[in-house]
């Protein structure tokens, strides 16, 4: 069976069990703060299991995009290495919702693996949950005997609470389990080791393919487990790991999944893929990095395909991480020095296309995306590299462009690291943590150059960030308290921003060492941060007078959550939920003209227009969007002509609560990569034939009400991404204002000339020439300087000393002559003092041969100099300079200089 015949063979089963097969979620997760990406096929339930959402049917089974790359489950230094652990994965799954339990569950997929795809029984083993003391759970028996009615006891393993009882994080759903392995060893080896003691002992040939969890608990932030108000089958199998057994193959990456991709990096490298190479082998590390660029780049593609871009924090620095990791060994092992890794990115959508299609539609942008961050990357490498060769070439200790003063008292050990050719542990850290090179690669260069790295320095540097980020971003959540079971948490504010309402539960959350609290209401309508709109703000009002504040409201999967900064007295009573108007109706304007500008967009640039990011609050609007290209003055202007036009015909909205979703996309409306929708949805029209889009957020009840709209600015965010910034109604009108006082002045300052520019153009015009005329003068004293100095070099042993008081206007040209001095004065020590309006300037010289014969240090020459003009300073050995507070030690500074050579 083929990869795609495997897949398929699946649904249909559980199709013929009566499940309904529903689309895979995203890979990119946004209303869940325990959880990034998804990292299971159970994470999009997670709101069923917990009671907080209702089940859509009763059984549903998929296969799930995953990446386990962050979080409890990380499986990312594994990949690569073993042959079965990937980043991204498919998760096929079936699920049962409070339908049917462990029986069913269980024979239907031994009937799937045995009958369907007839695996051989005898190389199947079963693992069941042995219960745990601690957490006050049983052995589960039930489990054992459903099995054992299909397979031979000694198969039927048990297993700890490590191996069978699964949790999505640390807090959240979670249950026993009961997992599927297979053996795939040749009989020869089975005959010789029972394959029942290697299951679930990392050995890559007998592997886990499938787990089916029974939920029932939610694990609370306390550690105590919370019984679930229904029982669930949640399974999991993975699909490459199913595709290798199914097509008898001893690693995933042989399978028709990774071959393809596999082959074409070993061509394009010219190196042969060796899948049996071993640790050690001559062709190990060549193996390893064809595997994790095969791997890696199906990460980062449906990352950003969802949505996600690399960047510098948070979900996207996991993916600039992972997508770094590939880039390193692709250039280091496989040779590839210009940009490669993206050309895999075509290759993946064909491989996907009619099963994650999100992808193919995205292709170019994915590429180019991939193709900036790689280029940029390897230009970083480059400068790493640089940086390397400057620290093992450095004659002296390399201080890495700080001062002496800096290092201070920290001088001693650089000298002495650096005479026994050890590079410091911060150095070798500034290099993995600036530049991306792993520590094995800097000891590999070192290595080559005879020098060892401090290890330990490096630990400890590496340690001293993760605290310093630890701290930074710690948030301790604690578990909800609930007031009242079984209330629907209900939206109103699409009607109202008033609503009268009950606390259902609260939880305390403390963050940086403060402590806030977050609530949730049966009823109420303030909007909770997403589809780019921030969060309402506004006010809980009690019947005893009491007011609560609320900063800020978000979704956690089904629930709305409400940030406040302190609890109520009474919190059972009935309060009043209001929205702070004023900024709730800007914030409907500054969200209806966004779609106005999608829409306009659409229209002056093209259909390519997609949304890849969106922020709307009171004060503006952010839109991100695919162009290739810098939007012109021209199009801006058009895009916001036709914005204003529609503004102007105040076009009423036509809000749809409930579409049913294929329904709305075959009537053409604007749907965004890597949103999760339901099966129902929310459309927005202004005007049929302009603007229709699917979401969830608060708009004007007619455009009119926007009043005006005005872009502000236009960017690039990344490659293929720009971004355009607005404004509208009152803001509008004020930055019009503003502008055309801005004018005003200008004309008066100019005295009302006829035309404003070109009066500028004159004056920035007679600027340059004044300019080039000072530069002129400036260069003439100073070569006259020059010579004059030369001439006053007096010997002292075999140095040619000078000391001199020097009219110059500034540092800049005051260095010049001293380098212009060293050039045609050999043996040069030369210090140079000057007046800069008031503040006094010491510069320092020494010929280089003086430094490493004599020992100078003109950094800390000039220290001890500048103490004479109340200042200090600092420099490399052969030149510095100083400052300081008081002119008059100046001639005192020159007459000490001469000590420094006597
Ligand atoms: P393992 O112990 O092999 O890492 P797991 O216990 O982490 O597996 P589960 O969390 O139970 O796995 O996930 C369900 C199934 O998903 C597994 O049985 C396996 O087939 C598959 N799977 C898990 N992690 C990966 C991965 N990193 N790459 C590919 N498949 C995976
Ligand atoms: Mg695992």
């Amino acid at each position: 069976m083929t990869a795609l015949q495997i897949r398929q063979a699946f649904l249909d089963f559980f199709v013929s069990k009566g499940h309904t097969i529903v689309p895979s979620a995203p890979i990119v997760i946004k209303n869940d703060p325990t959880l990034m990406f998804t990292n299971a096929g159970m994470n999009q339930f997670k709101d069923i299991f917990l009671g907080e959402a209702p089940a859509k049917a009763p059984r549903v089974a998929d296969t799930q995009r995953c990446l386990r790359v962050s979080g409890k489950h990380n499986d990312l230094e594994e990949v690569g290495i073993d042959t079965y652990h990937h980043t991204m994965f498919e998760m096929l799954g079936n699920w049962s919702f409070g339908d049917y339990f462990k029986k069913e569950a269980i024979a239907w997929g031994w009937e799937l693996l045995t009958e369907v795809y007839k695996l051989p029984k005898d190389r199947l083993y079963i693992t069941y949950f042995e219960g745990d003391e601690k957490d006050g759970l049983e052995k589960d028996t039930e489990t054992y005997e459903f099995w054992k009615a299909l397979v031979a006891e000694d198969h039927i393993l048990r297993g700890n609470k490590k191996d069978n009882f699964w949790e999505m994080g640390e807090t959240g759903p979670c249950g026993p389990c009961s997992e599927i392995h297979f053996d795939s060893r040749p009989d020869s080896e089975r005959a010789e080791v029972d394959g029942a003691s290697l299951v679930n002992a990392d050995h890559d040939q007998v592997i886990e393919v499938w787990n089916i969890v029974f939920m029932q608990f939610n694990r609370l932030k306390s550690g105590a487990l919370q019984s679930l108000p229904n029982k669930h089958v949640d399974t999991g199998m993975g699909f490459e790991r199913l595709v290798r057994v199914l097509q008898g193959k001893t690693s995933n990456y042989d399978t028709d999944v990774f071959q393809p991709m596999i082959q074409f990096i070993a061509e394009k490298s010219g190196k042969k893929y060796n899948s049996a190479a071993k640790p050690g082998d001559a062709d190990w590390n060549e193996a390893v990095a064809m595997r994790v660029l095969a791997d890696h780049i199906r990460a980062i593609s449906f990352a950003i395909a969802d949505g996600q871009l690399p960047a510098s924090n948070k979900a996207g620095y996991v993916i600039r991480r992972i997508l770094r990791r590939a880039v390193r060994y692709s250039y280091q092992t496989l040779g590839f020095k210009e940009p490669f890794f993206n050309q895999l990115v075509p290759l993946l959508a064909e491989q996907f296309k009619g099963v994650f299609d999100n992808l193919y539609s995205q292709k170019d942008f994915v590429q180019k995306v991939v193709l900036e961050e790689e280029v940029s990357f390897l230009r970083t490498l480059q400068s790493g590299i640089s940086r390397f060769e400057e620290f093992v070439n450095s004659v002296i200790p390399f201080t890495g462009g700080k001062s002496i003063d800096e290092i201070g008292d920290k001088w001693d050990e650089f000298e002495k690291a650096f005479k026994s050719k050890i590079i410091y542990g911060a150095f070798a850290f500034e290099l993995q943590d600036t530049f991306g090179f792993p520590i094995d690669l800097t000891e590999l260069m070192a290595r080559e150059k005879g020098w060892t790295v401090d290890m330990e320095g490096f630990e400890a540097a590496l340690q001293a960030q993760k605290s310093r980020s630890r701290a930074a971003t710690a948030i301790d959540t604690g578990d909800w308290v609930i007031l009242k079971y079984d209330e629907s948490v209900e939206f109103t504010g699409y009607d109202e921003t008033e609503t009268i309402a009950h606390v259902v539960k609260y939880r305390k959350v403390t963050a940086k060492g403060k402590e806030q609290y977050q609530i949730v209401l049966d009823k109420t309508p303030f909007y909770a941060e997403s589809g780019g709109q921030v969060g309402d703000k506004g006010e809980l009002v009690f019947p005893d007078g009491e007011i609560v504040k609320v900063t800020d409201t978000k979704k956690e999967n089904g629930l709305i959550v409400h940030f406040v900064d302190k609890l109520p007295e009474d919190i059972d009573d009935a309060l009043t939920a209001i929205v702070d108007p004023a900024l709730r109706s800007q914030t409907n304007s500054n969200h209806s003209a966004t779609h106005l500008l999608h829409a306009a967009m659409k229209q002056v640039l093209g259909s390519h227009v997609n949304q890849k990011g969106s922020l709307v609050n009171a004060d503006y609007l952010r839109f991100d969007f695919s162009h290739f290209a810098k939007v012109t003055d021209e199009e801006l202007a058009q895009i916001e002509a036709i914005v204003n036009q529609k503004v102007r015909q105040n076009i009423p909205l036509k809000e749809e609560r409930s579409v049913l979703y294929a329904e709305a996309i075959q009537s053409g409306v604007t749907a965004l990569f890597g949103e999760k929708y339901g099966e129902y949805v929310r459309v927005i029209t202004f005007d049929d034939e302009f603007s229709k889009e699917l979401c969830g957020g608060t708009h004007v009840k007619a455009t009119g009400q926007i009043g005006f709209f005005k872009i502000i600015a236009e960017s690039a965010v990344a490659a293929g991404v720009r971004r355009i910034e607005a404004i509208t109604g009152v803001a509008a009108e004020v930055y019009i204002n503003e502008q055309s006082n801005l004018v005003n002045q200008l004309k008066e300052l100019l005295k009302n000339p006829k035309n404003i520019p070109k009066s500028v153009e004159g004056l920035l015009d007679e600027n340059n020439k004044l300019k080039k005329e000072i530069e002129k003068s400036i260069l003439e004293k100073s070569s006259g300087l020059k010579n004059e100095l030369a001439q006053k070099a007096k010997e002292i042993g075999d140095v040619n000393f000078i000391a001199q008081k020097v009219a110059l206007p500034n540092a800049d040209a005051v260095k010049n002559l001293a380098y212009q001095l060293k050039d045609i004065v050999p043996n040069l020590f030369l210090v140079l003092a000057a007046d800069f309006d008031g503040k006094p300037s010491l510069t320092v010289m020494i010929a280089e041969n003086l430094v490493k014969e004599k020992g100078l240090h003109a950094g800390n020459i000039v220290k001890e100099l500048a103490k004479e003009v109340k200042g200090g300073g600092g420099g490399q050995p052969f030149f510095a300079t100083a400052g300081g507070s008081d002119v008059t030690g100046l001639d005192a500074a020159l007459a000490k200089a001469k000590s420094f050579v006597g």
